[in-house]
């Protein structure tokens, strides 16, 4: 399968069980901005439990928060946001399309939509923040933007967390929410667009421990891909060049995956000094120093930062589950997803639709949703497509009930990789499940 198919049969699926849809669709769709169904919003929600469990729950040194999207404008001030977080934008002087200078083609100064040739001037630098008005009065005073990146969120409330929670550096504050940027050139499907999540931690350290704080949150970030179960092969890391660092870093690692488009982000290492500190205790006039507990050493942290995308996670997953087989002659499409992201654990099905096995697979349905595992019974079509159904939605335990349920009380549970079925007792279903789910 080549790989710009892989894209277009990844976004069919998506659409087709309900993982992504176009937003505002019915009016021609906005721009680059999805929205995500039944499927798509349990596969997010667990990617992100999953990180959560990571970076907070299994941790002693890292404080969640939950800041708002819309901050005082001077935030953005003191960030470098309102003069630096721009692209460099080009306009083809023949089909007035803009693009980021980046984009292929643009380099070559032929432009990718109407392919004429010598039709980009001299790059303007484009701000990507949005802005919108606070309170009844629209004009400049009442500007404020929809936050780009959530790590600002975190070095504003560094001393709230600090003296609340009651954390003595290194410790880390991490948070996962809405981001916006009105990118020059989103697309790729859920890749680049211009409303998105992200999970970030921001790490407070003493100076001089910085190096070695990066190279240990670079490890623990590259192991949580493998723990997902992503294909090894398919990651790198890119160390950023003196050009490439962005204006608060003094070190950066993308940690990139092979996408069918090409190697690209996936996730961001940095390290940031004390930049985003520094400049808040200037602009806001407030201390943000650290005092440590013997009340001897006062200094501003320095800050590791890990930063990735929950669409760009989802699609990752996506595209890495995506299998295509052909077992004795009949093509099989499954997503072979961890099971801990796997939207639905369970699907049931009654073998035949009458002799009571309707009422079995009902009762065993509600059993696991009791046990807040969550599933799916399909009462309607042939066996074989009912197993089609739930392979292409990543469905990892098919259970069927059968005539021998009624003799013996068993019932077949078969695995969506292997295919392997194996006879249990319906009634340890609940604890059959849990326990995997606790082995993956
Ligand atoms: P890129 O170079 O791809 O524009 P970036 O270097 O600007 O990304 P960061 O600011 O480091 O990205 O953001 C951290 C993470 O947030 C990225 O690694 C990516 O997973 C995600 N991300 C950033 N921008 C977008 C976007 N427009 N759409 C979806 N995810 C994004």
């Amino acid at each position: 399968m080549s790989d710009s198919n892989l894209m277009g049969k990844i976004t069919s699926l998506a659409k087709r069980r309900g993982f992504v849809f176009q937003s505002s669709e019915i009016y021609g769709g906005a721009g680059s901005v999805w929205d995500f169904g039944p499927l798509g919003n349990e596969l997010k929600r667990n990617v992100k439990e999953q990180w959560w469990n990571s970076m907070v729950h299994r941790r002693d040194d890292v404080e969640g928060l939950d800041s708002s999207i819309l901050m005082n404008p001077k935030v953005w001030e003191a960030s470098g946001h309102l003069d630096g977080f721009t692209d460099p934008l080009v306009e083809c002087s023949n089909c007035h399309r803009r693009f980021r200078t980046d984009t292929p083609g643009v380099d070559e100064d032929q432009c990718p939509t109407c392919g004429k040739t010598e039709v980009f001037g001299d790059p303007r630098m484009f701000n990507l923040m949005f802005k919108t008005f606070m309170g009844p009065v629209e004009d400049e005073a009442s500007t404020v933007f929809l936050r780009p990146e959530t790590a600002q969120g975190a070095y504003v409330n560094f001393i709230n967390v600090h003296n609340s929670a009651r954390q003595k550096v290194p410790f880390g504050i991490a948070q996962i929410g809405k981001a916006f940027r009105n990118e020059i050139t989103p697309g790729n499907f859920i890749f680049r667009t211009r409303e998105f999540e992200q999970m970030e931690m921001q790490f407070f350290v003493e100076p001089g421990t910085d190096d070695e704080w990066f190279e240990y949150w670079l490890s623990a970030r590259l192991e949580w891909s493998h723990s997902l179960g992503i294909a090894e092969k398919k990651l790198r890391v890119h160390e950023h060049g003196k050009d490439e660092l962005a204006h608060y870093a003094k070190k950066a690692v993308d940690i990139e995956y092979e996408f069918p488009f090409g190697w690209q982000e996936f996730e961001g290492v940095h390290s940031r000094t004390d930049f985003d500190l520094k400049r808040h205790q200037e602009h806001s006039g407030k201390r943000l120093e650290y005092i440590d507990p013997a009340g001897n050493k006062r200094f501003l942290p320095y800050v590791v930062e890990t930063a990735v995308g929950v669409e760009r996670t989802v699609l990752i997953a996506l595209l890495d589950a995506y299998t295509e087989e052909n077992v004795d002659g009949v093509e099989r499409v499954f997503l072979s997803l961890d099971p801990r992201i796997a939207p639905t654990k369970v699907a049931v099905f009654p073998l035949m639709k009458k002799e009571g096995l309707p009422e079995l697979a009902d009762g065993l349905y509600e059993d696991l949703r009791n046990a807040a595992i969550p599933s799916f019974c399909d009462m309607s079509g042939s066996i074989g497509r009912r197993y089609r159904r739930q392979d292409e939605a990543g469905t990892p335990w098919c259970v069927t009930v059968d005539k021998q349920t009624l003799e013996d009380g068993t019932v077949t549970i078969r695995d969506r990789d292997s295919l392997n079925q194996e006879r249990i007792a319906m009634e340890m279903v609940c604890k059959w499940v849990s326990d995997h789910l606790l082995k993956v």
